[in-house]
């Protein structure tokens, strides 16, 4: 036997189906707002997080798995996955020619040495975008409300938008020195992280959760006394378009985010479930200025991201309820009534299977009373029975397991049959899995195409909601 590693996780069974159901509810939607899937390593190059994350946070001073390869090279397991993707898009010169933006999205691992506690793990997902060669406060606000309006579709009512602005570079050099004058005198009093931070970055401290630091971090200065007046105009037109967004928040002036690279805009998404549980930020992001430039971009070009912690998201779904609709049923249970008719039942198996309908079979050679435990336990719609009568007329008993009323169907009419009785248009409505929060399928974010039915439904001919092309065809 051998034991998970400190502050990893297996995610099986029905919590993949969870992680599954998440991170594809995002991604459809990142899709609706024209983001494009990206997927960078999960190893880079030390000094990336060094130069982007920075090294004053906490993730670069002591939370990342960092080794030297057989060829001496320093390699860390990506502790975010922002600086992997602009690494990328500079690689790829995808703003060479000033074609912005470029928007991003992501999904996978990354890794942090950090005390395993509720909501925090070692190894753990995240979800991400970025616009790279932002112009405007709008993208910002973009970038804002894609977050805003994708954890609503998860279901999640009572969020709390969390908005600072950090300003720009002049702002944030004002304020550093106004924080060094305030913080001399108490320093001494403070957390060794607080000593490190006065002397690496000073607005680090307002990160501090030492709760003796929070009383003198308090009456600290305010960033909202030090923004330059053209950062003042940049923040306001971004919560003024919140408003008109009608996006709920709450400025929080001791915001400051845990990644160096932040300037102007930051956020971060909270919720506390129904259970009075609150996992810590659900996502965070903000707006980046000089990034891009440090990555070894074009100069000027900023950006602005957001990640989102799967693994809370999931912990706080299921709390609340809200993974209920997840359909994990069988259509049908396939039983052959002796071994003889495994290969049978093997065959009609496999063409239920092509036709969309999703099935398991016996071949475990189980008495008919185990098979029809068995189906039960698979929540299946359907028991199809195969014995000896079946296979000499060329049919096979189809049992409505919720009805109990069985018949018996030609070969031939399987598909049909099974069509109009799984294939109802009023249960594919709701049992689209990404609908879950919908009364109908206006909303449904898989709902990229003119016929009105059948969103991640895959039965019958028209379900092709995956696959646009065939539907060309
Ligand atoms: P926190 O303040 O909770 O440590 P952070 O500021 O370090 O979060 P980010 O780097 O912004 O977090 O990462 C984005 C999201 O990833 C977080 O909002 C959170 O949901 C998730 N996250 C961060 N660290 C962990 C972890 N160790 N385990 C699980 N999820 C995490
Ligand atoms: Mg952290």
């Amino acid at each position: 036997m051998f034991n998970l590693v400190k502050g990893t996780h297996d995610i099986i069974l029905n919590e993949a189906d969870k992680y599954t159901y998440v991170e594809q509810t995002l991604v459809q939607f990142a899709e609706f707002y024209n983001f494009k899937e990206f997927r960078t390593p999960i190893i880079e190059s030390s000094d990336l997080f060094q130069r982007s994350v920075g090294d004053s946070s906490d993730i670069v001073r002591k939370e990342m798995y960092t080794f030297l390869d057989k060829g001496d090279r320093s390699i860390t397991l990506r502790p975010e996955i922002t600086a992997g993707i602009i690494r990328s898009i500079v690689n790829n010169k995808l703003l060479a020619l000033g074609d912005y933006p470029v928007k991003a999205y992501y999904v996978g691992p990354c890794f942090r040495y950090e005390r395993p506690q509720q909501g925090r793990y070692r190894q753990f997902n995240q979800f991400g975008i970025e616009i790279a060669g932002v112009t405007s406060p709008y993208r910002d606000v973009e970038a804002i409300s894609f977050g805003y309006f994708a954890l609503k579709l998860l279901g999640f009512e009572n969020l709390k938008l969390k908005i600072n602005s950090l300003g720009d570079d002049e702002s944030r050099k004002n304020y550093r020195d106004a924080l060094t004058k305030y913080f001399a005198s108490y320093i001494d009093q403070m957390c060794d992280d607080c000593k490190d931070r006065y002397k690496l970055n000073v607005l680090r401290i307002l990160d501090c959760k030492v709760q003796e630091d929070q009383e003198i971090i308090k009456n600290a200065p305010k960033i909202s006394d030090y923004l330059t007046d053209k950062s003042k105009d940049y923040f306001n037109k971004v919560l003024k378009s919140l408003d008109e967004l009608g996006i709920e928040y709450e400025i929080d002036d001791g915001l400051v985010r845990g990644l160096d690279y932040y300037s102007d805009v930051v956020f971060e998404f909270h919720y506390t479930s129904s259970k009075g549980l609150s996992y810590g930020a659900l996502g965070a992001g903000g707006h980046y200025n000089k990034l891009i430039g440090e990555i070894g971009g074009p100069k000027d070009c900023e950006g602005c991201g957001l990640a989102m912690g799967i693994e809370r998201l999931v912990s706080v779904m299921e709390d609340d309820q809200l993974f209920d609709n997840l359909d994990d049923s069988l259509d049908c249970y396939v039983m052959p009534l002796s071994m003889e008719y495994q290969s049978d039942a093997l065959n009609i198996s496999s063409s239920l299977r092509l036709n969309g309908f999703k099935s398991e079979v016996n071949l475990e050679g189980k008495s008919l009373k185990a098979m029809f435990k068995k189906a039960n336990k698979l929540n299946a719609k359907f028991a199809l029975i195969i014995g000896e009568d079946e296979i000499k007329t060329n049919s096979i008993i189809c049992k409505d397991l919720s009805s109990e009323q069985q018949e018996s169907v030609g070969i031939q009419d399987l598909i049909d049959y099974l069509d109009s009785h799984i294939g109802s248009d009023e249960e594919h409505h709701h049992e689209c899995g990404c609908s879950s929060n919908h009364e109908g399928h206006e909303n449904c974010c898989c709902h990229n195409h003119e016929n009105d039915h059948h969103c991640c439904h895959e039965h019958g001919q028209e379900h092709e909601c995956y696959n646009e092309s065939k539907k060309e065809n």
